[in-house]
């Protein structure tokens, strides 16, 4: 029983080394996912530098878009009804 409740801890948090625009101003902590960039290069949100393309280990969110997908479509059908 401990076995798979630790197995289930793990699947819940993956990580994957994911493409990140990170600010190039020294010290700034400005950072976005590459899911929420354009077509040209972005500048930080907290400085206006702008910023270049790196990789960074962060938790996938997929499962977690899912679950709220499916949880809203729950509530529409109820609200439909
Ligand atoms: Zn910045």
């Amino acid at each position: 029983m401990y076995f798979n409740a630790r197995n289930k801890y793990f699947e819940t948090l993956p990580v994957e080394n994911t493409p990140i625009w990170l600010c190039t101003k020294e010290g700034c902590k400005g950072w976005m996912r590459d899911n929420f960039t354009f077509d040209y290069q972005p500048v930080c949100c907290l400085c206006s530098s702008p910023m270049a393309s790196q990789m960074k280990m962060l938790p996938l969110l997929v499962n977690s878009n899912d679950d709220l997908k499916s949880i809203k479509k729950g509530i529409q059908i109820k609200s439909a009804r």
